[in-house]
């Protein structure tokens, strides 16, 4: 309503202006004709006529009227040079920033509804970057309509502040040179002399001086920092990876796939922890423990459901024999045959352009590089609780060799944290036969996603007996006769929980110490700190994977490293900022949780407008049949519009059904265009479909459906 009022009340102030033909004083010619009644009265009063003509001007910028350029020229004639600049130069600044604030007030969120966020998101990335920098040089080149940079300028997140003085320092050379002219202005024939081609051309260039200071500080910057190492004339490799997880794998597999020289260096195990400790043993445990769950449950499918009979340390014998069958895609041998030269042992980078290698077999070797990738990735965190190291504890590092050693599942497992490591683990072991008690300091599980989310996993952990303690704060661990204990808080009371394991799932940090990264001074915080680039502040060094952050998944390790590799080995030609707009994640509990994109939590929290359209896979067809007709497909579109915000899936097979949307929002296709899509009968994929349907049933044109009801009705006579 307050908005209808200020368009109103503007548009009836340009009808005035129209209506008095006040345009006509606006020109050249009207203005001359008019100059001597104006010089006259701004004789007899000239503070009143300064303050008029000020508010005047004022107005004019403010409702973008014509004419601001004739205002200008009439201020030199009336004011002189000196006092004429002054008072134009803040009335043109004035101007502009109600025009821009007008803009901002009705017109951007209307703009922001209508256009791609993630588009708009990137332009206003980019005005927080150098938005000053733009403005000054649109400022400063007269021939850029002042009027147009007002509106446009008030639809980005550019800071009102940075907009009014950047103006107003912007402005004051083309006012000057408008100033002047006008003070001959009973000469001037034409606007079109004022600024000569030349004139232009040196405010352009006045308007870059900025941008290009910036990228020379940059550079004297990048040359400081690397004024305290010598150099070598020539190099071994043109790239050096540290660590053979995703993020190190990928990166070399790119070196090499360009034919650069590349050596990819691992201290421990080829494939890193996604292969040995992480995705791969997980999922192996997860699929034997499911069987378990469905043998137990063998009547839902008409068959006889008894408690499965099995050996704990064949289940184990299995997750390694799963890694073992994985590895050779990891392995020295195929990295060798793409071309890569693989050394195993630890590095340590010794200078920006030298990295040094104690070889696991012995011996030392200095290699020297032109770029080199970190991507040591990530080891568990284990809580600093006292009396954790007396009772012993186990994490994701150590757990597949101490289970293996196991003639049963531990009979009382504790898990500490409720994110999806803790519950994927929690829910396979409880499925496995441990009593498992699951303790979590937030108040919910999985605390990333929505609040139904954690409820849904909650549920289902809590269905294969996991008793999960939420707001329950670890406090120290004990033993007591013989014992072990872990004593937590909640409510301000303490409870001991007896464990004959206790397992660390509290989240990964990234390895940031130990290979020569805090003598070189990278600077890190929880991560690596990198650019856009993924540069660290030495722009030969890259980092990729957990190790960069901010997400701690393989693929992500592996999206990184395409961006780390190439940008390290072709960045002085082209640099390529990295995507992270459509990043997927899978948490493998039963049922499974996908998501992509915004969910309903994170669109509230960063001010987002969305819809949300929801279907049950209890109406699936595939899903009924199957016995696993539970969960649903949730998606967040933008009002009105079928353009995908963001999915969550929480069902059997969500990690595979949310592609199909990972995929639409990668290019950007709505969920018309899924549903126009054919979908297999009977499949788990048809819920993606039936979903865009629930959309579409929404937004069907009720006006024209019952003019056709109508229609139909009269077509039946
Ligand atoms: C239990 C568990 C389950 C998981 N499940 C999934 C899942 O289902 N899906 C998913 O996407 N992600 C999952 N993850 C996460 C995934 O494993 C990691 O995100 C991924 O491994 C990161 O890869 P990376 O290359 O960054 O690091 P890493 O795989 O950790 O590799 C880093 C390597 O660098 C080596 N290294 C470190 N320092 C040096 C040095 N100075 N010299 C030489 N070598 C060095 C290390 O030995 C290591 O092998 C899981 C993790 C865990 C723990």
């Amino acid at each position: 309503m307050k908005k209808l009022f200020l368009v109103l009340l503007m548009v009836l102030a340009v009808s005035l202006f129209f209506y008095f033909d006040l345009n006509e004083l606006l020109t050249l010619d009207g203005m001359k004709a008019s100059l001597s009644t104006f010089e006259a009265w701004r004789a007899s009063s000239p503070l009143l006529a300064a303050g008029l003509y000020f508010l005047i001007y004022v107005l004019v910028t403010a409702l973008s009227l014509p004419g601001a350029a004739i205002m200008t020229l009439a201020g030199g004639a009336l004011f002189g040079l000196l006092t004429g600049t002054i008072i134009i130069s803040f009335a043109s600044s004035v101007g502009a920033l109600l025009a821009f604030l007008v803009s901002r007030y009705v017109l951007r969120d209307t703009v922001h509804a209508k256009f791609d966020g993630e588009r708009l998101r990137a332009i206003n990335a980019g005005i927080k970057r150098d938005g000053a920098f733009y403005l000054f040089t649109l400022r400063l080149i007269p021939a850029f309509p002042f009027f147009l940079i007002n509106l446009l300028m008030g639809l980005t997140a550019i800071r009102a502040v940075t907009f009014y003085w950047v103006s107003q320092l912007g402005m004051l050379a083309g006012t000057i040179v408008y100033v002047n002219a006008g003070t001959q202005l009973a000469q001037l024939d034409s606007l079109s002399g004022i600024l000569s081609p030349a004139l232009l051309f040196s405010f352009a260039l006045l308007g870059l001086f900025p941008l290009l200071a910036k990228k020379v500080v940059a550079l004297i910057k990048r040359r400081r920092i690397y004024a305290r190492w010598q150099k070598p004339d020539g190099f071994d490799r043109n790239m050096i990876v540290i660590g053979a997880g995703a993020g190190g794998l990928v990166s070399a597999y790119i070196a090499a796939a360009v034919k650069a020289k590349v050596t990819l260096i691992e201290a421990g195990k080829m494939g890193g922890d996604c292969l040995n400790y992480g995705c791969v043993p997980s999922k192996a445990l997860i699929r034997s423990a499911k069987l378990a769950h469905q043998m137990r449950h063998a009547d839902h499918y008409g068959l006889t459901g008894d408690e499965p009979r099995f050996s704990f340390k064949q289940v184990m014998e299995r997750v390694h024999e799963v890694i073992g069958k994985v590895a050779p895609h990891d392995s020295v041998e195929r990295y060798t045959d793409l071309g890569v030269e693989v050394l195993q042992g630890y590095a340590r980078i010794v200078d920006p352009w030298t990295v040094e290698v104690t070889l696991n077999d012995g011996g030392v070797q200095r290699l020297t590089t032109r770029t080199i990738v970190i991507a040591t990735g990530a080891r568990p965190f284990v809580p600093p609780l006292p009396g954790i190291d007396e009772v012993g504890y186990l994490t994701s590092d150590t757990l597949w060799d101490a289970f293996a050693r196991l003639d049963a599942a531990p009979a009382r497992l504790v898990v500490l944290g409720g994110g999806p490591i803790g519950c994927e683990l929690a829910q396979s072991m409880a499925r496995l036969g441990s009593h498992v008690t699951q303790i979590e300091m937030a108040r919910r599980i999985m605390i990333r996603e929505d609040e139904e989310v954690s409820a849904l996993a909650r549920a289902a952990l809590e269905r294969d007996g996991v008793r999960v303690l939420t707001g329950y704060k670890a406090l120290r661990c004990e033993i007591e006769e013989g014992h072990k204990l872990i004593v937590v808080e909640h409510d301000g009371e303490e409870l001991a929980i007896e464990f004959d394991e206790l397992l660390c799932a509290v989240g990964r940090v990234a390895r940031l110490e130990g290979y020569g990264q805090e003598e070189l001074g990278i600077e890190t915080g929880r991560t690596i700190n990198t650019n856009e680039y993924l540069e660290t502040i030495y722009p030969n060094i890259y980092a990729a994977g957990d190790v960069a952050g901010p997400y701690q998944f393989t693929h992500t390790a592996a999206h990184q490293a395409w961006y780390a590799s190439v940008n390290a080995l072709f960045g002085h030609l082209k640099r390529f900022r990295v995507d992270y707009r459509v990043i997927p994640w899978t948490t493998f509990i039963d049922p499974e949780v996908a998501r992509v994109g915004l969910n309903e939590q994170e669109a509230k929290a960063q001010g987002i407008a969305y819809e949300v359209t929801r279907y049950g896979l209890d109406d699936l067809d595939r899903a009924i049949a199957d016995g696993a007709a539970h969960g649903f497909v949730k998606i967040l579109t933008v009002p009105g519009k079928d353009r995908i915000l963001g999915v969550t899936i929480a069902g059997e097979h969500a990690g595979d059904l949310l592609a199909e949307f990972v995929l639409a929002m990668k290019h950007g296709l709505g969920l018309n265009k899924i549903l126009g899509t054919i979908h297999t009968y009977p499949t788990w994929a048809e819920a993606n479909k039936y979903a865009a349907g629930e959309w579409k049933r929404a937004h069907a044109p009720k006006r024209i459906l019952s003019w056709l009801a109508r229609y139909h009705t009269w077509r039946r006579g």
